[in-house]
């Protein structure tokens, strides 16, 4: 692709960005600076957000273009998000990938701390399931290459990182939107049931413990009194 057309179709894609980055702090899913959204523009370049850009204000300068296989992005400006190498691992893991978001949703990282693979409430043709990977350091290389190594199953759509945030993908911003959407209503649904669950376990062992006071209350039997 000519870098003219590159230029048109970021023009394009920074608008998708700019509206797809607002409604994600519009409806909590991001705060801050925090989070990141990429498009991939060509073969070898995307367009991700910058480290510095408030997802609130966030306009068209606030995303730029990088190479997918650079590793020195210290020269560009403004400065890539931290998470650069995740985005960049993805991409270079699956080329069908063209959009990624990563966001912090409450109920998706209160979920991670609990389980290995979070289970779809309403599973779809589109994901069931979607793992958690632990112990790594957000930004860091060894995230990223372990994110990336989840994805070269072709039927991974969506990573959560525990205590962390979730990391979706598409063939679209909207479609990584949507499918971010729908893993957090289920993570809330999960949390819904898992506290449920919890009240019913504390609830039989309180149980437990009144039938084992009442039984110490009980009447010791008494010896009967000897007739005359
Ligand atoms: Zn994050």
């Amino acid at each position: 692709m000519g870098e003219k057309r590159i230029q048109a179709k970021s023009e394009v894609l920074k608008e998708q960005l700019v509206k797809t980055s607002r409604l994600l702090h519009r409806i909590g899913y991001v705060a801050g600076s925090e989070g990141n959204i990429s498009v991939r523009i060509s073969e070898n370049f995307i367009l991700v957000k910058a480290a510095d850009a408030t997802s609130r204000m966030i306009g068209p300068a606030d995303f730029v273009r990088v190479d997918i296989a650079s590793v020195a992005s210290g020269e560009l400006a403004p400065k890539p998000s931290s998470e650069l190498p995740l985005h960049q691992a993805i991409y270079t893991a699956r080329k069908d990938i063209k959009a990624i978001i990563h966001s912090h949703p409450g109920h998706t990282i209160t979920a991670s701390s609990f389980l290995d693979c979070l289970r779809m409430v309403e599973p779809s043709k589109k994901i069931s399931e979607v793992p958690v990977i632990r112990g790594y350091k957000p930004g860091s290389i060894d995230l990223a290459n372990a994110v990336a190594s989840q994805f070269e199953n072709t039927d991974v759509k969506a990573v959560i990182l525990e205590r962390h945030g979730l990391v979706t993908t598409g063939d679209t911003l909207e479609e990584a939107f949507d499918l971010t959407q729908v893993i957090e209503k289920n993570a809330c649904e999960w949390e819904t049931l898992h506290i449920h669950e919890m009240i019913n376990s504390i609830a039989k062992h309180v149980e437990g413990i009144e039938r084992e006071l009442l039984s110490l209350r009980k009447p010791k039997h008494r010896p009967q009194k000897q007739r005359r």
